[in-house]
């Protein structure tokens, strides 16, 4: 069924027109037709997407703890249909680029002078048996689908949820709160989030998530979900049996290219995204743009491939592709991947590479680390003890990356890293880098995190 709102052009022999069309109505896809109308008031901007309500992704775990509803979790579509664009609720099934024309499931066609494709990704499937059984989950961005989740969780006492990455234990912490059940994470890895953190960070993060009930199994896959039509355990590697009623898969995603494929796109081999160059153009046809996750990403730090699928990741390169549409204006730089989480009352953020990661890659590595209250003095209401690692080249003193956890203040204390880390900043220049602090906001002067991890950096580099 189509929809369409705020639609110029409905004759019906009449083939519709856009100057824009994007495809995808998530992160990518609305920062990137709300950025393209920013630049281009007079170009018509036509968003076709799949989905009648757009969740807001990061806040998938948060439905079923926090939230407690998925109408709670919503991007509006006066977004768009507010700022003088048209949204068309239909899939996409064919990108003809001959004749520039996108054609939808409902059979309309509509033409197109340039086209950004934010098709997303999908929920990696692990290739184990029973994973068709009811009551075994993956993480859609589906109203429904999310919707008939919640109603599950509600009603059971054993969930497992398989992958201890940030999106796993997102939901194992959400799927306790407030419920008499038991929830266990399995992870293969020696630590849960060991892909985005170093290990201190993880093993801060995995007593937090204990603390609050949840229980942990590392170094262990699941070799088999087991039950009659619905999963009654799963089976670890080790032949051990664990209770489910629920079973939530969260073992990452993979770029959602069919679309491109059929239309003969170029897929990259080793992260699986649309091969774009910096300007976020398809390599052989300058009129197609693609960004977020459906897009291939290189590293800021090695210009490789990585699949670094974030919302703020998608976000940037939508506002590359707006600009880069009609001219081309700037070069992304490549991914460096920020992110933060919260379990509780403990923050934990990345920007960059992390100690574990930039040894892998061969640098030669100093580090600094600080510890302080979030507040000042410490006995301010809400304080809390805010740590900052920074990872400093040997041989040149630049930034790598670095970490924080303690209060909701690491949230941005891992953007203003991000900030040192794109201006190629030193040791030397953030140990000196000019700071506000307030008693009820920020770490004292005296012991500002950030400043005071380069400063130790710079003690070892001298
Ligand atoms: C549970 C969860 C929590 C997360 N938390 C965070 C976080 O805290 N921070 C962070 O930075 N990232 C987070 N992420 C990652 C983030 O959600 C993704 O990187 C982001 O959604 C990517 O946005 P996107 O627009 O590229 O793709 P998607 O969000 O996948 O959206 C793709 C869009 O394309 C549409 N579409 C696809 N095919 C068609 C078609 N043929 N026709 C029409 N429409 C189509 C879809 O319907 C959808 O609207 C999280 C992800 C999940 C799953």
């Amino acid at each position: 069924m189509e929809c369409i709102i705020n639609i110029l052009c409905k004759q019906e022999d009449v083939m519709e027109k856009a100057d824009v069309i994007i495809i995808g109505g998530s992160a990518a896809g609305a920062t990137a037709a709300i950025s393209c109308k920013r630049r281009n008031p007079g170009k018509t901007v036509t968003v076709v997407r799949q989905e009648q309500q757009v969740l807001i992704p990061c806040g998938i775990p948060y439905i079923f703890g926090t939230l407690g509803s998925p109408q709670k979790n919503l991007i509006p579509d006066s977004l768009l249909t507010g700022n003088d664009m048209n949204l068309v609720v239909d899939r996409a099934v064919e990108i003809e680029r001959e004749r520039k024309i996108v054609r939808i499931e409902s059979g309309n066609d509509i033409s197109y002078e340039k086209l950004v494709i934010a098709t997303g990704s999908l929920p990696a499937m692990l290739p184990i048996p029973g994973i068709d059984k009811e009551n075994v989950f993956v993480i859609r961005k589906d109203v429904k689908y999310l919707q008939d989740m919640l109603t599950t969780v509600n009603q059971a006492k054993d969930i497992i949820i398989i992958g201890g990455g940030f999106v796993g234990a997102e939901f194992a912490d959400e799927c306790k709160k407030n419920r008499d059940n038991r929830v266990t994470i399995i992870e293969k890895l020696p630590h849960c989030l060991q892909l985005a953190f170093d290990d201190e960070f993880c093993i801060e993060a995995e007593s937090l998530l204990t603390s609050r009930g949840v229980k942990i199994i590392t170094n262990q896959s699941v070799a088999k979900i087991v039950g009659n039509r619905k999963v009654s355990a799963v089976q670890l590697s080790n032949g051990e049996l664990l209770k489910a009623d629920v079973v939530i898969i969260s073992i990452g995603v993979q770029p959602n290219v069919d679309l491109a494929k059929k239309a003969g796109l170029q897929i990259s081999t080793s992260s699986g995204g649309i091969m774009v160059d910096r300007h976020m153009r398809l390599r052989n046809d300058s009129d197609i743009l693609a960004c977020g996750d459906c897009a291939m990403k290189v590293s800021y730090f090695s210009g490789m491939p990585v699949k670094t699928w974030l919302a703020s990741v998608a976000t940037h390169e939508a506002r590359l592709a707006a600009a880069n549409l009609f001219e081309t204006r700037y070069p992304g730089l490549g991914t460096m991947g920020v992110f933060s989480t919260e379990f509780g009352d403990l923050a934990i953020g990345a920007a960059g590479l992390i100690e574990r990661q930039a040894s892998q890659d061969g640098y030669r590595i100093v580090v600094g680390t600080a510890k302080a209250p979030s507040r000042h003095p410490g006995g301010m209401p809400g304080a809390v003890p805010t740590t900052v690692k920074l990872i400093f080249s040997k041989d040149d003193g630049i930034l790598l990356g670095g970490e924080a956890s303690g209060g909701a203040g690491v949230g941005e204390l891992v953007n203003v890293i991000s900030a040192c880390l794109q201006h190629g900043m030193t040791a030397y220049e953030v140990s000196l880098f000019q700071m506000g602090t307030h008693p009820a906001l920020c770490a004292s002067p005296i012991a500002y995190q950030v400043v005071n991890a380069a400063e130790e950096a710079v003690m070892k580099l001298q």
